[in-house]
């Protein structure tokens, strides 16, 4: 048996939807364990090519059971049209393939609405929400202010409670939004429309995953953003509502008691951040538009252009060390044979000095790039799949980055489809 999490090393986006599509073959489980339906993993397979909210991306390969664990935001309204636009292109979803926790917290109808309405009272001063009800869902969860997917299995009870959290609810949708409250049909509604759909996948996990372990299979666990975004270790409070570190997945997943073997860090070869907050390493102008064009840097699930730099080797090295990363994968290689020079942010100058140390968010915003640039190698690697077949200047650059962050480089991605890799 082998445990393994991917998860992301920087602001989210590496490309982990991917790395976990090209490796479920090698597992037999793959749970998510925390993030909502503001993820966007793309995936290119047989099927075809999926941006994937919150459905774990190893949902197209046979055999693999696929576990929404207790850890993640169950939008059941998101989920079931996730489910119906997977299935209607041929990918089979059963509740043998598909389970989701009865442990699992829903997001509730105003969490949405919640979050576009405060994004709204910020005005410039707003976090860069994805607007789909992370926080005020993750406040809630911690406040106990909303109901297990389980409870779908007690419909009385799950009528009470509701009405019950809809009453406080209503006081801050109209009180401190000046918005419409909601009502019982409402949510009458919305359980029949969505939480009746996605309830034939409600299970205990946690037992299912015990069994796993027991009969020695092999887990995989899938994060949602990266190192920078975690709630605890990231850009607070430019950071989302979860724990996006491997060292949740034993909580969020629903094992406990998991004892991570691999934790593959995916890296992107250049660095790039959707939405607000402090970015150090982020170019601008033609070179930033040029790098934003060729690697199709638009958000996969609000199509927002992302901002992009350089790769950072100070913040990846941080986002090595908090995910305790033991290989990494390095995606979108590729994307950087154009550039006769690549640059490389190697230090920050924080208070007239380089460091080499991630800095406390806020010292973030007067941190200015150190940029070196690093020879390029002018010609398509995409159908590279071996080590020794990499021009001798892409290997420095991956071999640069490896003894910098101090984790070695196991994967080389030169391509978006499942099979443009290298294993080093
Ligand atoms: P995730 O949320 O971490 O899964 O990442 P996203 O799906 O948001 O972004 C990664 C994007 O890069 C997707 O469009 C992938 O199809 C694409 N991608 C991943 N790896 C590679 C690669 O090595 N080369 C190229 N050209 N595209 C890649």
């Amino acid at each position: 048996m082998s445990n393994c999490a991917i998860v992301g090393i920087n602001w989210g986006d590496e490309g982990k939807g991917r790395m976990v599509d090209l490796l479920t073959g090698n597992y037999d489980i793959v749970v998510r364990y925390q993030g909502g339906g503001n993820a966007g993993h793309t995936v290119i397979n047989e099927y075809g090519k999926f941006a994937l909210h919150l459905l774990p991306s190893g949902i197209f390969r046979k055999g693999v059971v696929n576990i929404l664990g207790n850890g993640v935001a169950l939008d059941p309204e998101n989920l079931w049209n996730e489910m119906q636009e997977v299935m209607s292109r041929g990918v089979p979803l059963t509740p043998d393939n598909l389970k989701i926790s009865e442990r699992a917290s829903l997001l509730l109808p105003w969490h949405r609405e919640l979050d576009e309405m405060e994004e709204k009272r910020l005005g410039d001063k707003k976090y860069g929400s994805t607007k789909q009800g992370i926080a005020p869902f993750y406040s809630d969860k911690y406040q106990k202010k909303t109901v297990l997917a389980g409870e779908l299995f007690y419909p009385e009870e799950l009528r009470n409670h509701l009405a019950q959290i809809m009453e406080w609810k209503n006081l801050t949708l109209t009180k401190v939004y000046s918005g419409e409250p909601f009502t019982m049909e409402m949510l009458d509604e919305w359980i029949k429309d969505s939480c009746e759909k996605i309830k034939p996948y409600v299970c205990d996990t946690g037992e299912f995953l015990k069994n796993a372990q027991k009969e020695g299979k092999n887990i995989m666990f899938e994060a949602q953003l990266g190192s920078l975004r975690d709630l605890d270790y990231g850009i607070y409070p430019y950071t989302t509502s979860s724990n996006t570190t491997a060292a949740f997945a034993p909580i969020g997943s629903g094992l406990p008691s998991a004892k991570i073997d691999d934790v593959i860090g995916v890296v992107k070869a250049y660095s790039t951040c959707v939405g607000e907050g402090p970015f150090v390493c982020e170019m601008f102008g033609d070179e930033a538009e040029k790098l934003r064009e060729a690697g199709g840097e638009y958000g996969a699930k609000t199509g927002r252009p992302r901002r992009v730099g350089p790769i950072d080797l100070v913040a990846t090295r941080y986002g090595v060390e908090v995910q305790a990363a033991t290989h990494i994968a390095l995606t979108k290689l590729d994307i950087l044979s154009s550039m006769e020079k690549i640059p490389v942010c190697t230090h920050y100058m924080l208070n007239g000095e380089q460091t080499d140390k991630f800095p406390f968010p806020l010292a973030l915003d007067s941190a200015q790039p150190v940029v070196e640039y690093f020879e390029g190698w002018n010609c398509d690697i995409s159908g590279v799949r071996k080590w020794e077949d990499l021009p001798e200047q892409a290997r420095k650059y991956v071999t640069m980055i490896e003894d910098a962050i101090g984790c070695p480089i196991k994967y080389i991605s030169v391509g978006a489809e499942r099979d443009s890799i290298i294993i080093k």
